[in-house]
């Protein structure tokens, strides 16, 4: 087991009462540990073949995009409502706490291409399902999903059942 977990603060409080948010900006201040993690993203999906990797906005860009030059992949934005510039398709979802919207480019990837979701952090795991659905209607191969920590007790995997999920940090959040 890799000792990354050290390396996140706890905010208890943040962005609302019930919240322990959990804070990646010290683990990314460390060098080694920002690079660790990336390695051990890169070794889980050497090989996998993947076309382009899909990160959430905005803590999933930090890695999403590290990590699609170690693998030599492309990376398209997955955004919050009304930034991304050219046509897209939405989902609106529910999260940990609240509500939102996320697009995608519609020429975000070619139909059948080999897609590779990264997150900063898999709690209820709605938002994943989010983006799987709409990957899927646009005719994406999911061919893994990524996530710096998953809170386990929050049970988002029972979401993403039969898709490849990997975590380098599982904490229990409780
Ligand atoms: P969920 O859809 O419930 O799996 O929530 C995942 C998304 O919400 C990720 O993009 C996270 O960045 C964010 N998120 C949810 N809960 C937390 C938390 N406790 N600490 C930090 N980020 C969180």
């Amino acid at each position: 087991m890799n000792d990354l977990k050290s390396s996140i603060r706890d905010i208890p409080g943040f962005p609302k009462e019930g919240i322990i948010f959990k804070d990646i900006t010290t683990l990314l201040r460390d060098g080694k540990k920002f690079r660790e993690s990336v390695d051990l993203f890169a070794r889980e999906f050497e090989g996998k073949k993947v076309d382009v990797i899909l990160s959430i906005e905005a803590r999933g860009f930090l890695f999403g995009a590290a990590l699609a030059y170690k693998l030599g992949c492309g990376i398209a934005p997955i955004r919050k409502k009304g930034k991304l510039p050219s046509k897209t398709h939405a989902v609106t979802y529910d999260l940990e706490y609240g509500k939102d919207t996320l697009e995608i480019h519609q020429d975000a990837f070619e139909k059948g291409a080999r897609v590779l979701i990264v997150d900063d952090l898999l709690a209820t795991g709605g938002t994943t399902r989010a983006v799987i659905d709409l990957v899927e209607k646009m005719g994406g191969k999911i061919v893994g999903i990524a996530y710096l920590i998953e809170l386990t007790a929050l049970k988002g995997r029972d979401k993403l059942k039969g898709y490849p999920v990997v975590s380098l940090i599982k904490d229990e959040y409780c």
